[in-house]
């Protein structure tokens, strides 16, 4: 019998991570109870599908803590300071995420537990722990990435397929429900200010970023550039024999890696640390070869170094990756102006990335702010900036910045939060643009006020710019 059977267990939230963690535990004989706020149509189908399986599901109450509760399991989107965990406290209940579900389950499929190199960041998380997925499988090892990403990861460390080694992709909500994941190895990327309205402050956003590195056995990887990254290594608490690597876009110091004349090096896994740099790969090997992508790929080698992966197959790996739609996607040329996709900017710290690639830019933005302050973001663009075009719900903070700071660059306020105003968006940034300038759409924001998620915002901005490619050929 496992330690789950007859486990009392509430389950908050009836969306995709939630239902595979009840499935999963009441496969494992716990008496699953999930609880969702909301009571409408889909969610009474979803209900019905579990209750088939039989799982209790509670409907239109997100606050109270069913009778005999053991333990609460969340759902990404639920606040810490939700009523129902509130509820939990007061009566002992410990609160766990799915990644936390999915740690203590690895040894339940009774095969040898895949190792887990982590990876966390406010921005580069997914291209990361793709790119690292990418080296792992040219080392020939089995590997997937998973957490933040695709497929549940409490399906994967239960399914069918064997792996010898996760690339886990770990989100500041992952990690704060997630107190006993101990990785092999793992990264933090960078640290910037981002959903703080949900953790509360900088402070504890970066206490829980902090956490991916408790217990780690072998590296833990930061970024030299990013001072707030090294303070999180060493008030970490690791495994004896760990060691802090450092990843830079210059000249590595020994215990590093970072780019001489246009290669990637290592000099943290290396027989002698003082005198070697070992070449992994060159810059034109990473795609696209934008700065903030070479440090990913630096991070995402550290990583697969420090799990014992050969420098050829880092090369081979960064070759074999391709980035994902809607990160600084290449859409179009129209009459000289070139149309780039980067709905994935969804705070101003990527924004500020992708603003840096390009010389002569007429920017999209706005959105959901989620609490952030654009005037640095908007200081940095200024002299790259020839236009802007808002749109969103929250476009009065960027205007405002841009007054501040920008005063002379031409806003065009949309004052729009419809899908529509995407293709309005296009044709006036194309107004605004002239040959040889950028059409960038990074918006610095999240998307939700105008469509159900970034992908959509980035289909919406293609198929404008396709609209107007084909106007420009057909009327001439
Ligand atoms: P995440 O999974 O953390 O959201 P992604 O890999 O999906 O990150 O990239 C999100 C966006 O962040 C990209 O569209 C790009 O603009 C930006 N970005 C990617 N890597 C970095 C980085 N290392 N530093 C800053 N911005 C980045």
């Amino acid at each position: 019998p496992s330690l789950w059977s007859g486990k009392n267990i509430t389950v908050a939230g009836l969306g995709v991570s939630g239902i595979s963690a009840a499935r999963a535990l009441a496969g494992l004989g716990a008496r699953v109870t999930v609880v969702d706020g909301g009571d409408s149509p889909l969610l009474r189908e979803r209900a019905a599908g579990l209750e088939a399986a039989g799982i209790t599901v509670r409907l239109g109450d997100a606050e109270t803590l069913p009778e005999g509760t053991e333990l609460v399991v969340t759902s990404p989107g639920w606040k810490p300071s939700s009523p129902l965990f509130a509820a939990a406290e007061a009566a002992g209940v410990d609160v766990v995420g799915d990644v936390e579900i999915a740690w203590r389950l690895r040894g339940e499929s009774g095969r040898k537990p895949a190792a887990w190199l982590a990876v966390t960041g406010t921005n580069g998380k997914t291209t990361t722990v793709q790119m690292l997925a990418s080296i792992l499988r040219a080392a020939g090892l089995r590997t997937r990435a998973v957490g933040n990403i695709g497929t549940p990861i409490v399906d994967v460390v239960l399914g069918d397929e064997e792996y010898d080694v996760l690339a886990v992709e770990l989100s500041s909500y992952q990690l704060h429900w997630a107190p006993s994941v101990r990785a092999h190895s793992a990264a933090v990327l960078n640290l910037a200010p981002d959903h703080l309205d949900w953790h509360g402050s900088m402070k504890a956003y970066a206490a829980d970023k902090g956490r991916i590195y408790e217990g780690n056995q072998v590296a833990c990887v930061y970024n030299a550039a990013d001072p707030a990254t090294e303070h999180l290594v060493r008030q970490a608490d690791v495994e004896e024999g760990c060691r802090a690597i450092g990843f830079t876009l210059g000249a590595p110091g020994p215990s590093m890696l970072g780019v001489v004349e246009g290669i990637l090096v290592d000099r943290a896994f290396v027989e002698d640390r003082l005198t070697t740099a070992q070449e992994l790969a060159e810059v034109a090997d990473v795609k696209p070869a934008a700065p903030h992508n070479v440090a990913n790929a630096l991070a995402a080698a550290a990583l697969a170094r420090a799990f014992g992966v050969e420098p050829a197959a880092v090369r081979d790996g960064l070759r074999a990756f391709r980035p994902d739609a809607h990160r600084i996607a290449h859409v179009a040329d129209v009459a000289g102006v070139a149309y780039v996709d980067d709905s994935k900017a969804t705070n101003t710290h990527a924004a500020e990335a992708s603003l840096a690639a390009y010389e002569s830019i007429v920017w999209i933005a706005g959105g959901l702010a989620k609490g952030a302050t654009f005037d640095t973001l908007v200081t940095k663009a200024a002299k790259r900036l020839r236009g802007v075009v808002l749109i969103g719900a929250d476009r009065a903070l960027i205007a405002e910045a841009l007054a501040r700071h920008a005063p002379d660059v031409p806003v065009v306020d949309l004052d729009r939060t419809d899908t529509g105003a995407m293709a309005a968006a296009v044709r006036e940034a194309a107004r605004l643009a002239g040959p040889g300038d950028t059409v960038l759409m990074a918006p610095a924001c999240a998307s939700m006020d105008m469509f159900t998620d970034y992908n959509k915002r980035g289909e919406a901005f293609a198929e404008a710019v396709r609209d107007l490619a084909g106007q420009e050929s057909g009327g001439g």
